[in-house]
């Protein structure tokens, strides 16, 4: 049976090798490794064969487990699932990252609560390319979605708390990778036009590709990629 170094070791070689084939920079590259609902002893495992970056989906999870785990371990927590309002004070308080910028009513909210605690919070929008109705994230399904988003965009980029750097999208559920490859290269678009409208040089970042279709993400440009299962295995319990 392999552990979860092993796989952690696979999948960077996996990273590594699509980089090289697709003409991609492996240093350009960063490894989320999601870790929502997952036992403490399996994210210590994780830790000890090096990982730096762990994903969460719901932050009174960070907030159970990070006690478990011994100072001795650098990392970062990164936020990225569906934010209610109520819990932003955990992620301010636990977070490093947050790639889940949903609304402009959670940015704002989220933007304000990192002034009064005087810290900064670099942050993803979150976007849904596909329209389905379960998906988190901006819709931007017709011009008229568009427009409201780029508007909503301009507000946002206004914060003072929230550190924009890139958009985030998940696509439908799929086994065949190659499904998502649409949704992801929407996505790199998407990035390029705003940087155009907004004069951008620092929102670069695109957080895309999960265990099923990383490959693929990596070939349409993404920078950050969130993988949980084809590491930890298969989730159970928190
Ligand atoms: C759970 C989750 C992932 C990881 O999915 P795996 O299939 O386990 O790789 C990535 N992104 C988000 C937003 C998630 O909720």
């Amino acid at each position: 049976m392999s552990t979860i170094r092993d796989r952690f070791l696979c999948v960077y070689e996996k990273i590594f090798n699509t980089c090289i084939k697709y003409g991609r920079d492996p240093n350009s590259i960063k490894l989320v490794v999601v870790t929502k609902k997952q036992p403490v002893e399996k994210i210590l495992q994780l830790l000890q064969a090096g990982a730096s970056i762990l994903g969460e989906n719901y932050p009174e999870e960070i907030q159970g487990k990070r006690l478990m785990i011994p100072d001795e371990f650098v990392f970062q927590w990164h936020m990225i699932g569906h934010i209610q309002s109520r819990k932003i004070k955990y992620v301010v308080k636990f977070c490093d990252f947050v790639h889940s910028i949903d609304s402009l009513d959670l940015g704002l909210k989220l933007d304000q609560a990192c002034v009064t605690a005087k810290t900064t919070i670099p942050a993803f929008i979150e976007i849904n390319i596909s329209g389905e109705q379960s998906k988190q994230g901006f819709n931007l399904q017709n011009s008229e979605g568009k427009s409201l988003f780029f508007r909503n965009f301009d507000k946002l980029l206004q914060s003072q708390g929230i550190q924009l750097i890139g958009l985030m999208t998940m696509p439908p559920y799929s086994k065949v990778a190659e499904d998502s490859r649409q949704v992801f290269r929407t996505c790199r678009v998407l990035l390029e036009e705003i940087q155009a409208e907004f004069k951008l040089t620092s929102f670069t970042q695109l957080s895309m590709g999960t265990s099923q279709d990383f490959e693929v993400a990596i070939q349409e440009g993404a920078t950050y990629l969130r993988i949980g299962e084809a590491i930890m295995g298969e989730r159970t319990s928190v």
